[in-house]
C-alpha cells in the first residue's frame, strides 16, 4: 500500500530550522491497522500529514498504491488525495452550516458524481454508521461521536484505499472513543487499510501494529496481540 524510506522533514523556525523527522522507513501493506504512537510534538502529524499528502518530504522516497508521490501539482495531489486517502481528525473538521448528508456527500462532489447519485452514495454511508436519521441535521444538534462517526462516513464516501485518522479519538469521552474505534476496527476486518495517529496506549493496542516515532525515528514497529474495542463497551 505504500513504502517510505529515509524520508526527512524539517520546519523552518527564524534563521534555523527544527528537524523533525530524520530518516524515517515504513512499509504499510494492503490490510493492515497501524498506530502510529510517540509524545506530544515527536512528528506524529508530521507523518501523517506528508502520507495524506498535505504536506511534502525535504527528502526520502515514498510510494503510495504503487505511485511515487513527488513534486506533485497541487492539482495532482487533490486528484490522489480524492482516489486514495480518506481522512479523519481530532476536532471532526465537519463544515458547519452543512448538514450530515452535505458533509457526507462533499467528497463525492470533487469526483464529479451528479447531485442525486451524491445525495444516495452520502445517505448509504451514514447509514453504515447508523446515523441515517440524523441525515439532515447541522454538525452542532450531533455529540461528539455522532460528530465522528459523519467525519468517518465522510471518509469512506469516496471508497478510499488507505484511511488516515489523526487522534479520532483526542476529543472523546472513553466509551465514546471505544465505540468509535469499534467501528473503526470493523472497517479493518472489512478489508480498509487504516494508520491511526495516537498518544493513547489503550487506542494504540487496538491496532494490529504499533509505530513508536521518538526523536525524529521510528523507536519500534511491533505485531500487537490486538485488543478488541468491544472488550471496553
Ligand atoms: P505530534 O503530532 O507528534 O504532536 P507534530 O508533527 O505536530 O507532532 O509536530 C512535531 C514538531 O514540529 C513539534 O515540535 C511542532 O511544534 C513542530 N511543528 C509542527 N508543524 C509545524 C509548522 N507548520 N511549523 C513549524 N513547526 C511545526
Ligand atoms: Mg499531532
Amino acid at each position: 500500500m505504500l513504502n517510505i524510506k529515509k524520508l526527512h522533514k524539517s520546519y523552518p523556525i527564524g534563521d534555523s530550522s527544527l528537524h523533525v523527522l530524520k530518516g524515517i522507513d515504513l512499509s504499510v501493506e494492503d490490510g493492515e491497522m497501524v498506530a502510529i504512537m510517540g509524545s506530544s510534538g515527536s512528528g506524529k502529524s508530521t507523518l501523517l500529514n506528508i502520507i495524506g499528502m498535505l504536506d511534502e518530504a525535504d527528502e526520502g522516497e515514498y510510494i503510495l498504491d504503487g505511485v511515487p508521490i513527488k513534486n506533485l501539482t497541487e492539482k495532482k495531489a487533490a486528484i490522489y488525495r480524492n482516489k486514495f486517502l480518506g481522512f479523519i481528525f481530532q476536532s471532526f473538521n465537519l463544515i458547519n452550516y452543512k448538514n450530515a448528508l452535505d458533509n457526507v456527500a462533499l467528497p463525492l462532489y470533487y469526483q464529479g458524481l451528479k447531485r442525486q447519485e451524491r445525495q444516495e452514495k452520502a445517505l448509504f454511508h451514514l447509514e453504515k454508521v447508523g446515523l441515517k436519521d440524523w441525515a439532515h441535521h447541522l454538525p452542532n444538534e450531533l455529540s461528539g461521536g455522532q460528530k465522528q462517526r459523519v467525519a468517518i462516513a465522510r471518509a469512506l464516501a469516496a471508497n478510499p484505499k488507505l484511511l488516515l485518522a489523526d487522534e479520532p479519538t483526542g476529543a472523546l469521552d472513553t466509551t465514546t472513543s471505544y465505540e468509535i474505534m469499534d467501528f473503526i476496527q470493523h472497517l479493518n476486518d472489512e478489508g480498509k487499510t487504516i494508520l491511526i495517529v495516537t498518544h493513547e496506549d489503550d487506542i494504540a493496542h487496538m491496532c494490529k501494529r504499533i509505530v513508536r516515532l521518538k526523536d525524529g525515528v521510528i523507536m519500534e514497529d511491533v505485531i500487537v496481540e490486538q485488543v478488541r474495542a468491544s472488550q471496553h463497551v
